[in-house]
């Protein structure tokens, strides 16, 4: 299994593959680039069919935490960890207890936190081993969730996208599609529906679907049948990948703009969506509102004023990369990247 040659391989700074037999652990952790501060990403468990996705996903999520971070203007560089396991069926206590002792090994260089597959419990069992786990909220017993956070960066993003993409300067009255009514989907949705906005809903979880449409009078379609919603935006708050050329063909909407990471499935699905004059929000902009929460908790001076202006600056960067990307007839994914690696040189 190549490291230096793999196609996701960003000259990353650190890769450590670690096991332990006692509880089973096969972890490896990333750390893609910390000139801007520690690598700080989520802990993701999942049954990976063998090591080799497990190191494709890490490798890759690695360098979207840094790109994520520099964007957010934040002190941090980009790592992610990852669990060959099944999060329902092999997660112990000792397991978790062997990562942070992983993770511990690295004095630091990496930070740690949820991710899909690992709770907040997960971390408070982690933390036993490790001081280096964020996002546990800041009070004992207060709830570290940053999917609030999220979901008011994304609308802020929307704000912006929906400025530039349909040249509005208010939600009122458009229809958003969003798949996925999870943590952050939820969220998102109510702020859309007290801004006027009428929306579809779907999820493969139906008693969610059916308690949030009702909440809000939304339209509810099954999953599939999203894409080909008539809406001028769509939301993707679900799973990665899925900006495939099939969707992207299929959607109605003028603008995506959504909480899922890594939407786009191959790079080039970028270019497809502005040559169908699609504006797609790169996602982790939008989506960046969680970690500069995270990130604001391990300063002194946490208050959710100042929080929640730093969320809102998520806006100022999308005005700046939809901006440059109509002037340089460029894709904003493209500038994004260019408008990441800019800052990580200076
Ligand atoms: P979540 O698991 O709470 O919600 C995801 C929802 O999507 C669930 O309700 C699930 O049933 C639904 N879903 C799964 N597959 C689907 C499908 N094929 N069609 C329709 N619905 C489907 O997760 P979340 O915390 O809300 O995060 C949503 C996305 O945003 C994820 O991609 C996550 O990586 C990303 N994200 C989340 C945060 C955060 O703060 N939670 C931060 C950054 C990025």
């Amino acid at each position: 299994m190549p490291v230096f040659d793999h196609p996701e391989f960003d000259h990353h700074q650190q890769i450590v593959f670690g096991s332990d037999e006692a509880s089973g652990l096969r972890a490896i952790i990333a750390i893609h680039d910390t000139r801007r501060g520690p690598a700080l990403g989520g802990l993701r468990i999942f049954p990976y069919a063998g090591e080799a996705d497990a190191l494709t996903d890490v490798l890759r999520l690695s360098r979207g935490m840094t790109y994520k971070s520099a964007l957010a203007d934040l002190p941090l560089g980009g790592g992610k960890a990852v669990i060959i396991a099944d999060p329902r069926r092999d997660k112990t206590p000792e397991l978790l207890r062997a990562m942070g002792r992983l993770v511990d090994s690295l004095g630091g260089g990496y930070i740690t936190a949820e991710d899909s597959g690992s709770s907040e419990a997960d971390m408070r069992l982690i933390r036993e081993a490790t001081p280096h786990v964020s996002g546990l909220g800041r009070q004992p017993g207060e709830s570290g969730d940053p999917s609030p956070f999220t979901a008011w960066g994304v609308f802020c993003a929307l704000t912006s996208a929906v400025h530039h993409g349909l040249g509005r300067d208010t939600l009122d009255g458009l229809r958003v599609a969003i798949q996925g009514v999870g943590h952050v989907g939820a969220h998102l949705a109510r702020h859309l529906h007290a801004a006027g906005a009428s929306l579809v809903l779907t999820d493969v979880n139906r008693e969610a679907l059916a308690h949030l449409a009702e909440e809000l009078g939304a339209e509810k379609v099954a999953p599939d049948a999203i894409f080909d919603a008539e809406v001028d935006l769509f939301a993707p708050c679900a799973m990665g990948a899925v900006l495939n050329a099939e969707v992207i063909d299929r959607l109605k909407a003028r603008v995506v703009c959504g909480a899922a990471n890594n939407q786009l499935a191959t790079p080039d699905m970028a270019e497809r969506l502005h040559e169908r004059g699609i504006l797609y929000a790169p996602d982790y902009v939008a989506n960046a509102g969680g970690v500069i929460e995270v990130e604001w908790q391990q300063r002194g001076h946490y208050t959710r004023e100042a929080v929640m202006a730093h969320v809102e600056r998520i806006r100022d960067t999308l005005d700046e990369i939809f901006a440059r990307a109509t002037a340089e007839q460029i894709s904003p994914a493209s500038i994004a990247d260019q408008l990441a690696r800019e800052r990580l040189a200076s």
